[in-house]
């Protein structure tokens, strides 16, 4: 077994394209002994959204605080706080904080998940 406090878990800063003020925390992954999923946890600050994305893995999702506009597909829902999420295989998505306080959920991903193809905005 291993156990952590998310406190002593290192926060990176997500520099990738289409990405705005989002953080991730790895707090379960292969260097600890999670050979088929990761558990991360993501903050999006006020004003911030994640890539729009599509890609083979998963992602189940469960918010943690916070209000944020979720784009799956040509669908759009607001989720807050203890809401789950399911992103299917494929299905193009974005989070998006549209509240007055940072979003965090934790959201899983395949180990073994190829490289997220970041979609690029129309107009
Ligand atoms: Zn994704």
């Amino acid at each position: 077994m291993y156990v952590a406090s998310v406190e002593k878990v290192r926060e990176y800063k997500i520099t990738e394209e289409g990405a705005h003020k989002v953080k991730v925390k790895y707090l379960l992954h292969k260097g600890v002994g999670a050979g088929r999923l990761q558990l991360r946890l993501f903050t999006i600050d006020v004003g911030g959204y994640t890539p729009l994305e599509r890609h083979a893995h998963e992602h189940e999702v469960f918010m943690l605080r916070g209000r944020a506009l979720v784009m799956g597909g040509e669908k759009e829902v607001v989720a807050n706080p203890r809401d789950v999420i399911f992103i299917p295989s494929h299905e193009k998505h974005q989070f998006k904080n549209i509240g007055d306080e940072p979003v965090e959920f934790l959201c899983t991903k395949e180990t073994t998940g190829e490289t997220p193809k970041v979609l690029k905005k129309k107009g």
